[in-house]
């Protein structure tokens, strides 16, 4: 039966959305010397603000702001007034938090539901978790030494999120940043700037540069940058690996993933289709860890794509701040064009597509949440990343096969495995090519916990005390 909600939007109200913005260096917004872009609503294609395009010269300056800051306040600060800096910054980032949820909405085209409940709240956590490290890093068994400058780049998908991983353990050790947020997603990192400025964060200890490609190319090779920490594609990852090959730097690398998402025989049913429809369709399946391949046993195939295919049918789509969306906006028109592309891979491969039967709003970029079955290994749709709201199904018949096939990719960043048994939860967990394994649920994330790759889906390792790791000199030195 169809029904219909009222609209429940959030109240844009709380932003502030200036008409433009300067580069954040050394406490301060500055105009920059290079040229600007336009940020753009992606569920309406509304252009949000100008922003300012960071030149080299630029860069330079921000690592001249942050080479000093380490030397003179950051590095000789004790841990202990480290950390009240960094909480500090966690607090008013829980204060601000709708204001926060609502920009990176508007922003990245996510729904809020999302953006509330999931991306803040973690942003939070992990700046109040590496706050506690600031003050034991002797305990951490990599040292208490700093790096010193951080040069870090990040992707459209989570973007403060992805901030959050980068700046609060490079400040929680002591070092200081440089980061370019992503071009489509710059609003929320210059609202995390202000949280700065509002915390007395010493000037030069964190500074936002605004910019595309080029700017990200400008910090990572510049020389004065002592740790490189991207998130991106695995192609820009190897870009990166090549330009720091035979420096000094150290270097981190979160890239891409094609997770295996299998499902067995013996699992709650209803339960593990919740865990498809999260493992793909959250964030529109803009995840690196997205559960993209569906393995299911054969046995109960069938039923767990007939179940799966009426709770796709619910899903809700729409305005990315209304309170009922489910899946917002796809986040630019060229993301589309490369999840279209691939999903008529698909199709001319003789996968057979199917899709959720919904009306896309007419303006903005939308994908309907959509599955492929019939896929085989060889086929592309099985093992690059769409990186949207597609989901490839596989089947097996053993675990061994099931185990084959998961690790049968260049990738290796998550999986999940849906089964009533512990003892085979953990002999998968043992098998399982992936830095992250998932059992019984899906897309946990939690800032205690390490996360990160194997193979092509990157080295290094964020969150927990791993993650202390990238950016302390070592036990030894
Ligand atoms: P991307 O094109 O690699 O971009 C990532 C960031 O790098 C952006 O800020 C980008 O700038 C910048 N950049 C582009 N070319 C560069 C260069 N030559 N040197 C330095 N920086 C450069 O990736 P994306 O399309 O934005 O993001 C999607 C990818 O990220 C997916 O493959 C996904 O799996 C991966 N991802 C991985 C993780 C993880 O934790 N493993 C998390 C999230 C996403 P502009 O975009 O502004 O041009
Ligand atoms: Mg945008």
């Amino acid at each position: 039966m169809a029904f219909e909600y009222a609209p429940a939007p959030e109240s844009r109200a709380i932003v502030d959305i200036k008409p433009s913005y300067g580069l954040f260096i050394n406490g301060e917004f500055v105009d920059g010397t290079g040229t600007s872009f336009k940020t753009v609503n992606p569920a309406n294609e509304e252009v949000l603000a100008e922003v300012a395009e960071a030149s080299d010269a630029d860069v330079d300056e921000a690592v001249k702001a942050a080479r000093r800051a380490y030397t003179r306040v950051w590095s000789r600060m004790s841990g202990a007034e480290r950390a009240k800096y960094l909480y500090r910054i966690a607090r008013i980032i829980q204060e601000r938090g709708r204001e926060l949820a609502v920009l990176e909405s508007i922003d990245n085209g996510k729904p809020i539901k999302e953006s509330r409940d999931v991306d803040v709240p973690i942003v939070a956590a992990h700046f109040f978790y590496y706050a506690g490290w600031a003050d034991k890093l002797q305990y951490s068994g990599y040292g208490s030494t700093p790096l010193g400058v951080a040069g870090q780049v990040i992707p459209w998908n989570f973007p403060l999120l992805m901030l959050a991983w980068k700046i609060a353990p490079a400040l929680a050790c002591g070092n200081t940043v440089v980061l370019k947020p992503a071009e489509t997603t710059p609003l929320t990192a210059l609202l995390f700037a202000e949280i700065c400025q509002q915390a007395d964060l010493p000037p030069g200890v964190v500074n936002i540069v605004t910019g595309a490609g080029d700017t990200g190319r400008a910090i990572v090779s510049h020389p004065d940058v002592d740790k490189v920490a991207f998130t991106g594609s695995t192609e820009v990852g190897k870009a990166i690996a090549r330009t720091v090959a035979g420096t000094d730097k150290k270097v981190t690398l979160e890239l891409g993933g094609k997770a295996a998402n299998i499902v067995f025989d013996d699992a709650p049913i209803d339960q593990a289709v919740e865990g498809i429809v999260d493992g793909i369709f959250f964030n529109q399946g803009h995840v690196c860890c997205a559960g993209s391949r569906l393995l299911v046993q054969e046995s109960v195939a069938d039923e767990v794509l007939e179940r799966l295919k009426r709770r796709m049918s619910t899903l809700r789509m729409g305005d990315p701040l209304d309170k009922n969306t489910d899946v917002g906006a796809i986040n630019s028109g060229e993301q589309l064009m490369r999840i279209r592309e691939l999903s008529q891979v698909g199709d001319a491969e003789g996968a057979e597509r199917w899709e959720v039967a919904c009306d896309l709003p007419t303006k903005g970029f939308w994908f309907p949440p959509t599955i492929f079955t019939g896929v085989s290994q060889a086929h592309r749709i099985a093992r690059e990343e769409i990186f949207g709201p597609v989901l490839s199904v596989l089947t097996f018949r053993t675990p061994s096969e099931a185990i084959e096939k998961a690790n049968n990719t260049p990738f290796g960043l998550s999986a999940g495995v849906w089964t009533d048994k512990g003892s085979r939860i953990l002999s998968m967990a043992n098998r399982l090519r992936a830095g992250v394994v998932w059992a019984n649920t899906f897309n946990k994330f939690d800032p205690t916990s390490p996360f990160g790759g194997y193979k092509e889906s990157g080295y290094g390792r964020e969150g927990g005390r791993h993650g202390l790791e990238g950016y302390l000199k070592g036990a030894d030195s």
